[in-house]
């Protein structure tokens, strides 16, 4: 019998692309918050958690990062979210990601879910945007913890309750743009499959220490790895 598997997605640089809505909707709450929408202007957001944000752009406007005031952050990042969305004319869904998750899930021994930085509510907004919101039924979020490493960890706890198995039993991968994804995945002994999509360059995933690396979601051997 295939061994359990599971299946961690990050979304922004590996299923879709939001133009910079994200950004931008961070850019209003700082404006809002701390006075200062430049606030993020100065650091790539890239594999981070939308909390890692958040208490760094209080740093940079020289703000105290107590809990309130990075909770607060996040609500007014999300009040605009959807509008900054709607309004993106460079929001892009990655080629491929949408038949891999479809092909994944006819499987019974896979379960398919997010690894992503993004608070649970951002990432259905993101996700709802793209129409792929309802293909994943769970997942590690940044509203679970700040750690990359950590809500990756409390994504692969889920899948292994919807499989019925115990995690140690399970062949855990992430799949990512970041090397923060790779790190988040070696970090608790999971593997990373990583694509070029984002950021980073396919040689720099390479280095990073990635399991497998593709082009993009489309490489038919990712679906080849992940079946392993
Ligand atoms: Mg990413």
């Amino acid at each position: 019998m295939a061994r359990p598997t599971i299946i961690l997605f990050d979304i922004d640089g590996t299923l879709v692309l939001t133009g910079g809505a994200g950004r931008r909707a961070m850019e209003r709450a700082c404006g809002v918050l701390l006075g200062d929408p430049r606030a993020c202007a100065a650091f790539t957001m890239a594999g981070m958690t939308d909390r890692a944000i958040v208490r760094r752009a209080c740093q940079a406007a020289g703000k105290a990062d107590h809990p309130e005031l990075l909770d607060q952050m996040i609500d007014a990042y999300l009040a605009v979210l959807p509008d900054e969305l709607a309004r993106s004319t460079a929001f892009r869904i990655l080629a491929g990601g949408h038949s891999l998750i479809t092909k994944l899930s006819t499987y019974r021994h896979i379960a398919v879910g997010l690894g992503t930085g993004n608070v649970r509510r951002g990432a259905a907004h993101k996700l709802g945007h793209a129409g792929l919101w309802s293909a994943t039924t769970f997942g590690g979020f940044g509203c679970d913890a700040e750690d990359r490493g950590t809500l990756i960890r409390r994504g692969a706890e889920r899948g292994a309750a919807q499989l019925g198995m115990p995690l140690a039993d399970c062949r855990v991968i992430v799949v990512g743009d970041t090397l923060f994804d790779i790190q988040a995945a070696a970090s608790n002994q999971f593997l990373c499959v990583a694509v070029a999509t984002g950021g980073a360059t396919a040689v720099d995933l390479t280095t990073g220490g990635a399991d497998y690396v593709a082009t993009s979601l489309e490489d038919p051997g990712i679906l080849e790895f992940l079946l392993l």
